[in-house]
């Protein structure tokens, strides 16, 4: 196993992130929780932003808050120099939380309610990005009835499947998010919108998946959406500032996943959109993408403690952990792999090969099939790699199960950003049968 960023094993031969033994993470925060590598997310913000000042290109980065959004979080990105993508009204409250600069925010979503987006323009967010014919007409009327201005880019689907899991496709035509491209909606939007008073259209945006190893999808995004954008050049004048290419950027799980360099995905589309544009009367507008999953998540990762076992003969020995669905749902969802080897003695030899499960009641919380491992058993400290996005994020309380915490270690310090959930948090919300009946 290959480690990331600052990983790597130290003189007590336990694994060690951002100059910390995660042994002594576990020891003083209990498991599960999630440990951070910082410095891996600055220089994964880092690079996607060189590459563009390399390019010469204006551009923003926007950190697509979905895949692990916390005010810490939110305030290492603003560290960073990115912009910030939200979609819904408690991601949007918690980069205010962060106090994260307003215009530098983005307003995504394919089903903002009426409050939301008050709420978007109460806080004058930076843009919002328009999915469809409703919300269109909902912010026009909006915004006359506020007597305010917004800026909007329009989400499209350019037809364009990227090469990836089905359940996590959004760039083909029969798609849930944005308008369609081929058929002439995205024109039939974009007119609307231009003869709205409130409305001010930046750009377009198209976002074609997540998790993509090739740049292929990317540039046939761009090449689509520019030869749009010069016939409605040449048909009405249409300018736009901004061109939104999207995230998807895929990370490296496993052995088998074979991603590109972030700075390569970003080359070769910048590339792309100056030669589509180079022949035509559009001046070159700002690129904006949007990285999730590539800035934080084989930045995190998760600890966990070793509990029962269970041997079925011939079959498959099973050990179980102290989470599983509750705090990393991706396995069960998508059939995500991952590795992982045992943080108290990583460099200890492979003996023999286990299946990792959760202590969630449901058969397929299963964290990893087929894991090789040394002998381990209860007490073990079991890591799991590349869980820093849509792990905490998707995390729930099957079960009851109370969310782990979550630490960014960084220089030799660990800092803890989210505190464990405890048992009263779990029943905070509920009222008794009495306090229901008093409550009418
Ligand atoms: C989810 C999402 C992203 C981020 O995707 P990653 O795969 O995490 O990079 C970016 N833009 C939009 C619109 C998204 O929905």
């Amino acid at each position: 196993m290959e480690l990331n960023g600052t990983g790597r094993v130290n003189e007590r031969g336990h694994l060690e992130i951002g100059g910390v033994d995660v042994m002594d993470l576990a020891a003083e925060h209990g498991t599960p929780l999630y440990v951070y590598d910082v410095a891996l997310i600055r220089e994964r913000a880092r690079g996607f932003k060189r590459t563009f000042e390399k390019l010469g290109v204006t551009a923003q980065v926007a950190y697509a808050s979905k895949a692990f959004s916390s005010i810490a979080m939110i305030q290492l990105a603003e560290q960073e120099g990115l912009s910030l993508d939200v979609v819904s009204g408690g991601e949007l409250y918690t980069a205010i939380q962060a106090e994260f600069p307003v215009d530098k925010i983005h307003f995504h979503g394919n089903n903002k309610s009426e409050e939301e987006l008050h709420m978007a323009m109460d806080y004058k967010v930076g843009c919002i990005v328009v999915d469809n014919f409703s919300e269109l007409s909902l912010l026009d009327r909006i915004t006359s009835e506020r007597k305010e201005k917004v800026k909007i880019l329009l989400r499209v689907t350019p037809g364009i499947e990227a090469h990836t899991h089905d359940y996590i496709l959004t760039g083909q035509e029969d798609s849930k998010f944005g308008f369609d491209l081929t058929s002439g909606q995205a024109e039939e939007a974009l007119k609307q919108a231009l003869e709205s008073q409130g409305i001010e259209v930046l750009g377009l945006h198209c976002h074609i998946g997540s998790q993509i190893f090739q740049t292929t999808g990317f540039l046939l995004a761009a090449k689509k959406i520019i030869g749009q954008l010069k016939k409605w050049n040449a048909e009405f004048s249409y300018q736009p500032k901004v061109l939104n290419l999207g995230g998807g950027f895929g990370i490296r799980y496993t052995s088998e996943d074979e991603p590109l360099r972030p700075a390569q995905y970003v080359e070769e589309i910048v590339t792309e959109v100056k030669n589509q544009i180079a022949d035509s009367s559009l001046s070159m507008p700002e690129i904006w993408i949007e990285p999730g999953r590539s800035l934080v998540g084989d930045a995190g990762l998760t600890l966990y403690k070793v509990g029962s076992e269970k041997d079925v003969p011939q079959v498959r020995k099973y050990l179980a952990v102290d989470g599983g669905m509750s705090d990393n749902i991706r396995p069960a969802l998508y059939e995500a792999k991952y590795e992982a080897v045992l943080a108290n003695r990583p460099n200890d030899p492979v003996e023999e090969t286990v299946s990792i499960a959760g202590k969630c009641c449901e058969s397929g919380d299963m964290l990893i099939w087929d894991l090789p491992l040394p002998k381990a058993g209860r007490g073990d400290i079991l890591a799991v790699f590349c869980t820093g996005a849509y792990g905490y994020s998707m995390a729930n309380n099957y079960n009851r199960i109370p969310r782990p915490a979550v630490v960014f270690a960084e220089g030799g310090e660990a800092r803890l950003v989210i505190k464990r959930e405890t048992y009263e948090d779990l029943v905070r919300l509920d009222l008794s049968y009495q306090q229901a009946l008093n409550s009418k």
